[in-house]
């Protein structure tokens, strides 16, 4: 009981351009800024091709260059913790994402996952892997990026948080938009050795690396990393929203 109540009273994180996050000042301490709840196919990560319901919270504090999903920097609905399990339990799946946007910065994310647990769902949590995850539940599953230097991102990286992450139970990923950045990757995996205790994945920049070069790459790096390809925009095409 000790843990979950360190969980529930997290704040908001510091963050360097908080004005990128106002939106979230108006929010009450048991409410989330929700910028959809769907359901679809995993489309990342090693759970990729299974139903799953997303829960995409808005607002980020980065501007990922290649960024997909701009449009939950600003929107969303203020909506109860206990309404958005509500909506998890009418859409059924037993699989949960928590997405974003980046998730971590709304405290509200504690005690939903935590809910989310007990109501025995197997939680994924994506995040950016640039605010501290030492408060996430140690059963919720972290897919944690590692940006790279084509991300415009790559100095937000919270280094400290590769030794807190899971032995063979959460990933890294790293979405690479050129060569440079896929050289910068393999340098990280090696200096952590991130593929002996993490699945690692390498996902190409959507358009601007073809999934056959990265392909080439990985093979000629002799290293067990994982290619992923973003499913869900191979099925419903690069634009859709939702999905
Ligand atoms: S961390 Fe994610 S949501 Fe935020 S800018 Fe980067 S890709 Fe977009």
């Amino acid at each position: 009981m000790a843990g979950r109540r360190e969980q529930v009273t997290i704040g908001r994180p510091y963050v360097e351009r908080p004005e990128r996050v106002r939106i979230l000042d108006r929010l009450g301490p048991d409410e989330l800024l929700v910028h959809e709840i769907y359901r679809s196919i995993q489309g990342e990560s090693t759970f990729a091709g299974l139903p799953c319901t997303f829960v995409r919270l808005t607002a980020c504090h980065l501007r990922c260059r290649w960024c997909d999903t701009p449009h939950a920097f600003g929107q969303g609905q203020p909506l109860r913790i206990s309404e958005v399990l509500d909506r998890v339990k009418e859409l059924g799946e037993r699989l949960v994402e928590i997405t974003g946007g980046e998730p971590l910065l709304q405290p509200g994310v504690y005690p939903l996952m935590e809910g989310l647990v007990q109501g025995g769902y197997q939680v994924l949590l994506e995040t950016s892997g640039s605010l501290d995850v030492s408060g996430v539940p140690r059963s919720v599953h972290i897919i944690m990026d590692i940006k790279c230097p084509g991300s415009g991102e790559e100095g937000s990286n919270r280094w400290e948080n590769i030794e807190l992450l899971k032995d063979w139970h959460d990933e890294v990923k790293f979405v690479v938009a050129n060569h440079a950045d896929f050289q910068w990757a393999l340098d990280v995996i090696r200096r952590y050795r991130l593929h002996d205790r993490l699945n690692v994945l390498i996902s190409p920049a959507y358009g601007l690396v073809e999934p056959k070069v990265l392909a080439e790459w990985i093979l000629e790096s002799r290293l067990p990393v994982r290619m992923q390809l973003q499913l869900h925009k191979y099925i419903w095409g690069p634009e859709a929203r939702g999905v």
